[in-house]
């Protein structure tokens, strides 16, 4: 499909568990709650996180980690489905004491507080399928 168009339903506002993994807290909400498809932001701080840069050229992710204590200065996102389950996206920003920040596809982070904002999208379902031209597993809409 060229684009999906949705709209609003359920908002909530949810605060991560102490010493949760975010995206697994994420994945587990949107299960308990039933959404398939939704945007969400979060701010608050981490324990720890592993960060990710795509390498466009070789197709896998570069890790880096984050064995301090950070602010999430801003942690955006989307849950949609693959393979049957919630698939939750994110990148974070993330900042140090001195204001320093790492950035980046997060892949892991241990809440130490997080408060998310997540807005559920009714419509079409969107599903992500491995592209090859980039070797992700993308949205099914556009392009
Ligand atoms: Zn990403």
């Amino acid at each position: 499909m060229e684009s999906s168009q949705v709209r609003s339903g359920r908002f909530f506002l949810v605060r991560a568990r102490y010493e949760s993994d975010i995206l697994a807290f994420l994945t587990d909400f949107a299960k308990k709650h039933e959404v398939t498809t939704a945007t969400f932001t979060a701010i608050g701080a981490l324990k720890s996180a592993t960060l990710a840069c795509y390498d466009q050229q070789k197709h896998e992710y570069l890790k880096h980690t984050v064995d301090a204590p950070r602010e999430i200065a801003s942690c955006v996102g989307n849950v949609s489905t693959k393979e049957g389950e919630p698939f939750v996206h994110a990148h974070a920003v993330l900042s140090d004491t001195n204001g320093n920040t790492n950035a980046g596809h997060l892949l892991e982070g241990e809440v130490f507080a997080a408060e998310i904002h997540l807005v559920e999208l009714l419509g079409e379902k969107i599903e992500r399928r491995h592209d090859a031209v980039t070797g992700l597993s993308l949205w099914d809409v556009g392009a």
